[in-house]
């Protein structure tokens, strides 16, 4: 029998199911204890010192109770306390990413997704080198300077080598003004030299799903292929750290378990990284099981409603207020934008979740890893978070500075970040508007810009970041603070 130890470098030990079970239980037999609801709800308020704003969070028992809550008004200040937070730490700036499907070779047998390898009827295709600058340069012309490339795993087809020489084209095309600044990888859990590798080769954030922290639903999930042992991947966030990745990033497939279960486990994947290794996870991505080919989300009868998903969304951001959220064009426009309210940080935008989708006019399906429910074009995408009040913002400063892991985190934690991010923002919508965007997205995007420079509150900082407008206009690039 395992016992819970955070510290613990064993899965079964720091995601302990004896655990996650007297946590649930726990946060059944409290969800209409009022008194205690308030109490949890005051001690992840922000607060100010005189070095800054800062968050407590709250451990996976704290939060599993107001997961449980279902008092229409604590719901609500749940959401109003998200959004507190949400201001507090990112402001109103949505930084902006896209997906890079590699290859869908995979040599695992994950049943909810279409790359699994006993799937027969789907082309497998991978990139060639030439065929990544391709879609690299339809990316830089949408104007991306962020991506996430994704590779199923296959030692043969989609060897380490293979992915550290794309990230190499990758970075290496510069085309006009067009350039990715920073690449983050999801890719199958490995050992701690090829982390160091990627980590050489210059990557931003490792990204890896859990899928689902249930053990036993693992294991019937992933019935197959390297993936199926559940230890090994679940472990594989500390090897990465040990590798010297010090961003990364967890997630789990929403849909899969019981959405009570993961929540519980996810925090505490969270707390073993920050209690371990002194830095919790850079980004959260909440993605939820959607169609595909060989795939019916119905099947899977774990399925969680919108408004359980906005709830997760503010619970994470009231949990674990340092960690971006991401969510993906899998979501539809509607439940992107109560999401993005709540918490979410990171989207992707004018994505193709095909492998070589980018250089194709119409939107190929054939290679799709999951159905895009949100398709309008980046340009569309960026307008509209505009016209809801966000900056879009390509920024990649903190990675190009070197402000990764604890750097990063003790920045954040003093409130400091924002200082830069706001500028920042700024200055790479800029260049998108002057490079790449629509007339009437560039019309709403001078107006925010012109709005937003008074939001920033160093006199010095503002004064920079004009002067620097001005030189984006004059085709300088590049700037950061
Ligand atoms: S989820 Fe990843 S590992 Fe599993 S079949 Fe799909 S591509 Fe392969
Ligand atoms: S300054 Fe750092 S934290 Fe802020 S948006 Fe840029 S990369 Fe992200």
């Amino acid at each position: 029998m395992y016992k819970y130890d955070k510290k613990s470098l064993i899965a079964d030990e720091f995601i302990n199911d004896e655990e996650i079970r007297k946590t649930l239980e726990y946060a059944e037999q409290n969800k209409n204890n009022e008194a205690l609801i308030d109490e949890i709800l005051e001690k992840a308020r922000p607060y100010k010192t005189d070095k800054g704003t800062f968050c407590r969070g709250l451990d996976h028992r704290e939060a599993s109770v107001l997961l449980a809550c279902e008092i229409p008004e604590k719901i609500e200040k749940m959401y109003a306390l998200a959004e507190e937070i949400k201001k507090a730490f990112y402001g109103n700036r949505i930084v902006i990413f896209a997906p890079l499907y590699l290859s869908n070779y995979c040599v695992n047998g994950c049943v909810y997704c279409p790359y699994h390898a006993v799937n027969k009827h789907i082309p497998r295709k991978k990139l060639t080198q030439e065929e990544i600058k391709n879609e690299v340069i339809a990316l830089q012309n949408m104007g991306h300077k962020r991506l996430a490339i994704e590779a199923g795993e296959d030692p043969v087809n989609n060897p380490l080598e293979y992915i550290l020489e794309s990230i190499k084209t990758i970075y290496s095309i510069k085309n006009k003004h067009g350039e990715i600044r920073r690449v983050n990888v999801n890719i199958a859990a490995t050992d701690v030299e090829s982390y160091r590798k990627l980590k050489e080769a210059g990557i931003g954030t490792y990204i890896l799903f859990q899928e689902t922290y249930h053990k036993e639903s693992y294991l019937q999930l992933h019935p197959t292929g390297p993936k199926h042992d559940y230890n090994y991947h679940t472990e594989a966030m500390d090897r990465a750290m040990e590798g010297g990745i010090d961003d990364v990033g967890l997630g789990v497939l929403f849909g899969l378990e019981m959405y009570k279960y993961e929540f519980a486990g996810l925090l505490m994947h969270a707390e073993h990284l920050e209690a371990v290794h002194g830095v919790g996870p850079h980004t959260i991505s909440v993605p939820r099981i959607k169609k595909a080919d060989d795939i019916d989300p119905n099947v899977f009868d774990n399925g969680i409603s919108d408004d359980i998903f906005a709830k997760i969304c503010a619970l994470i951001r009231i949990a674990v207020p340092y960690t971006g959220m991401i969510i993906s064009t899998r979501e539809s426009q509607a439940v992107r934008e109560k999401v993005i309210r709540l918490g979410v940080s990171q989207i992707s935008g004018g994505s193709r979740t095909s492998v070589g989708g980018y250089t194709e006019k119409e939107r190929p399906h054939d290679t799709e890893q999951f159905d895009v429910s949100d398709q309008r074009t980046l340009d569309e995408v960026l307008r509209w978070l505009m016209n809801m009040g966000y900056i879009p913002s390509f920024c990649t400063a903190c990675y190009r500075e070197g402000r990764t892991g604890d750097r990063f985190m003790s920045l954040c934690k003093s409130g400091q970040i924002q200082n830069c991010c706001h500028p920042n923002a700024l200055m790479t919508l800029k260049e998108f508007l002057m490079d790449y965007a629509s007339p009437e997205t560039v019309k709403a995007g001078e107006a925010l810009i012109n709005k937003e420079l008074e939001n920033i509150p160093k006199e010095k900082v503002k004064n920079i970041c004009i002067e620097n407008l001005k030189k984006i206009e004059e085709g300088i690039r590049d700037f950061r603070f």
